[in-house]
């Protein structure tokens, strides 16, 4: 008997942990290079080094801003992994995203600075190719490498053409995020080398929306320095933040809702999600590290309870709303969060959070003020 008491006292200590546990948005942040394999080699730092740095720093942010979302490092520490192992990584924790980190190089033409972010496909220039082969140059440290990549030769032009035939049904996705990120680096005073193609191996194996983001030129002196710079790689990894924030609310979600809302069409629904999505916008808009709410303000505080959190729209037939009728939602880190109810008086709202949770166990109240969810 005690022995059971015990188990169940460790079981409901254990269950918040659990559930802690469970993530929305699972993005993996690849380090490019690592161990044996040091990359670009520049004169002061060679770039594994900075890709590390920059990819725990992007980590950081995301992991402090955002408790919904997981974020997988391929690697943390200087160590050596295939590129195939890199996509495996990211396959195998069903993410929803991949972002590899890298700095370019080209010895030729040591003048030339600036950021550039590939997408998977056939490279459209010599320049673009040159990327690639360096990059997938890398499988050359791996053992068995020719039998892993059935034969690939990454530094001969004619393997590149299969690129060219490659169908990939995350392009659209991933072009998005690769316009901002970009975007995010002009904002950020670094020179827009654009958005490219390129058969980059390891986003080739990768089944979801997927870039290669090269940070600057090592070649380049003033940049190697800034890419070594804490105050540079504090900058490129806010950049890349930056964009992944718009990307998550304006595309990850819109992207699932352009699906699901094409299966039901309906006009009431749709105006009422459009006036439930306004306030969520202006709050999605603050940088979630302040707390507008704690400003005194003169407007009401509405209250509404939160029934369930899906990563799709639902339909508003939708059988997880269990027969319940006017279901608002608003999003939130790329998620849609459904409400039921709405009020400025808490203690009703409280009744009513009270009778529906026979039905929905979980829902808690949540408060907005100037259309701005509290904290
Ligand atoms: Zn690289």
């Amino acid at each position: 008997m005690l022995r059971h008491m015990s188990l169940m006292v460790i079981l409901l200590l254990l269950l918040p942990a659990l559930r802690a546990e469970e993530k929305d948005f699972i993005l993996v942040i690849d380090a490019g290079h690592g161990g044996k394999d040091p990359g670009a080699r520049g004169s002061l730092i060679n770039e594994k080094v900075i890709n590390l740095s920059v990819a725990l720093k992007l980590g950081n942010l995301i992991s402090e801003n955002h408790d919904n979302i997981k974020v997988i490092y391929t690697r943390k520490t200087d160590r050596f992994i295939g590129l195939d192992e890199r996509a495996n990584i990211a396959n195998r924790s069903k993410a929803d995203l991949f972002i590899s980190i890298h700095a370019n190089a080209i010895e030729k033409a040591r003048h030339i600075s600036g950021t550039e972010t590939f997408i998977l496909g056939l490279a459209s220039s010599d320049e673009n190719l040159e990327v690639a082969k360096r990059e997938n140059s890398a499988i050359l440290l791996e053992e068995n490498y020719q039998q892993k990549y059935e034969n690939f030769d990454p530094n001969s032009s004619e393997s590149y053409i299969i690129f060219g035939f490659m169908q990939n049904g995350h392009m659209e996705q991933s072009i998005q995020f690769a316009s901002e990120i970009q975007k995010s680096f002009k904002g950020a005073k670094r020179n827009d080398r654009g958005v490219k193609q390129a058969g980059l191996l390891v986003l080739r194996k990768t089944g979801m929306p997927g870039v290669l983001i090269e940070l600057g030129f090592i070649t380049n002196g003033e940049e190697e320095r800034y890419m070594k710079s804490v105050d540079g790689q504090n900058k490129l990894a806010k950049a890349i933040y930056e964009a992944f924030r718009v990307y998550i609310h304006k595309y990850y979600v819109k992207q699932n809702a352009a699906t699901d809302s094409s299966k039901t069409p309906s006009k009431k629904n749709e105006t009422k999600a459009e006036t439930t999505r306004k306030p969520s916008a202006a709050a999605s808009s603050a940088p979630e590290t302040t707390s507008p709410a704690a400003e005194p303000s003169k407007k009401a505080v509405i209250y509404k309870i939160q029934i369930l959190t899906s990563k799709k729209k639902l339909p508003a037939n939708s059988r997880q709303f269990k027969g319940y009728k006017n279901v608002g939602f608003y999003e939130e880190n790329g998620l849609y969060k459904y409400t039921y109810g709405e009020s400025s008086d808490l203690a009703s709202i409280k009744a009513t959070c009270k009778k529906i949770q026979k039905d929905f166990k979980d829902a808690f109240i949540i408060a907005f003020k100037d259309g701005k969810k509290m904290k």
